[in-house]
């Protein structure tokens, strides 16, 4: 085993990223993860009885317009084409997502084009409302209080447990509307997912001579800051101090997964907005895959998904930013900087809603600027 004189604590797509850079640049690193398996929350198992991946934390696309960051996973697995496709089913009819000029014309009963749409939607939208203030008044003064209430506010509610005017308008931007028939749900011009899964991909990146691997080591930051010259933290901020200040506001999830004989969905992912159904979304893994498979499917992998208050003991999934300012982040940042061989990154570790690519391309950027690749 190389003497590493680099830890990362966490071997999601940041960690694993950090540790094959340095890797590839001869430097040796120590990576711990509480969980028995590599990639985080992006982990994927095969299902034989379904014969698909199974995205055990809930659905990941990858998606991205940053070459660098494709190049860097090419390396690690081959990426299938794919295109991610999302309907949303409200007071009983099914809907097209994002919101696009079909989604329009149903909700609407009308055959609008695309100049139509745009001058009638204009007329709903809520002008007198400061687009920036919040989630709710952005989305009202975008499409008006009647789309809003069918399809963001009850799944905001439920996805957030706060009032929609509590969350950053910011979150609103990750979802498209569109004038035209494009369904894609994202803005991004390349999407695909890893041929064999997401945990092969990341155990491929881990898979270095240089890197040790250590799974169901959770790890408590002052038993590593004496041992290392330098530690990645990609899990929680408040850990690195045992949270002496408490915990900052996540959401986790609860999944109920099961079979279900036949083709029971018909796409990866419907979205439920209405508030007398408590879970937010359905996936139906089985439609992970490239549209040029086309075998039939005899058996659904079905996951319903229920997002609940985080407390101690659950995983983490999304960081709970309300608008204004977030006293409690700013005293942990305050007191990490002032840390010298403390590097905090990730999602957990900065505290921040971000995407998978964000991810990589942010930890790319980290450590390239701790440690310039004479030889990457
Ligand atoms: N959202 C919504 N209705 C939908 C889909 C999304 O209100 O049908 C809101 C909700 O607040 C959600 C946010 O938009 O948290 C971002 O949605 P996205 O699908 O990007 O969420 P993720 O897949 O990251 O959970």
């Amino acid at each position: 085993m190389p003497d590493a004189r680099i830890c990362i604590v966490g071997a999601g797509v940041t960690g694993a990223t950090i540790a094959r850079y340095l890797a590839d640049i001869g430097i040796a690193s120590h990576v711990f993860d509480s969980r028995n398996h590599v990639a985080g929350n992006c982990h994927t198992e095969w299902d034989a009885k379904a014969k698909c991946y199974h995205h055990v934390y809930g659905p990941h696309i990858f998606h991205t317009n940053t070459q660098e960051v494709i190049d860097w996973i090419s390396r690690f697995t081959e990426l299938v084409p794919y295109k991610h496709s999302v309907k949303s089913t409200t007071k009983g009819k099914v809907f097209s997502l994002p919101i696009n000029l079909h989604t329009l014309n149903q909700f609407f009963g009308a055959a609008m084009s695309p100049n139509e749409a745009q001058a009638y939607l204009k007329g709903l939208a809520d002008g007198s409302v400061d687009s920036d203030e919040n989630f709710e008044t952005r989305a009202v003064s975008l499409i008006g209080r009647n789309l809003y209430e069918s399809f963001f506010e009850g799944y905001t509610r439920k996805q957030w447990g706060v009032e929609p005017s509590q969350i950053p308008s910011d979150i609103l931007k990750r979802l498209p509307v569109r004038f035209n028939y494009d369904d894609n749900y994202f803005f991004h011009a390349f999407q695909g997912l890893p041929k064999a899964g997401y945990t092969e991909m990341v155990a491929a990146m881990l898979d270095h001579p240089l890197i040790t691997v250590s799974l169901n080591s959770p790890k408590r930051f002052a038993d590593l800051k004496d041992q290392y010259d330098k530690i990645f933290w990609s899990g929680p901020i408040e850990d690195v101090f045992d949270a002496d200040e408490g915990y900052l506001p996540y959401r986790t999830l609860e999944f109920e997964t099961s079979h279900v004989r036949g083709d029971t969905q018909g796409c990866p992912v419907m979205n439920f907005p209405d508030e007398d159904v408590s879970y937010t979304r359905s996936t139906q893994h089985n439609y992970f895959r490239s549209a040029l498979e086309t075998s039939e499917i005899e058996v659904s992998l079905m996951t319903y998904e229920y997002s609940k208050t985080w407390k101690p003991g659950d995983i983490q999934y999304y960081p709970v930013h309300l608008t204004g300012e977030n006293d409690l982040l700013a005293r942990y940042k305050a007191r990490a900087a002032k840390i010298e061989n403390l590097q905090l990154c990730g999602r957990l570790g900065q505290f921040k809603y971000m995407d998978m690519d964000v991810a990589i391309k942010g930890a790319l950027d980290l450590v390239a600027a701790s440690y310039p690749h004479s030889k990457a």
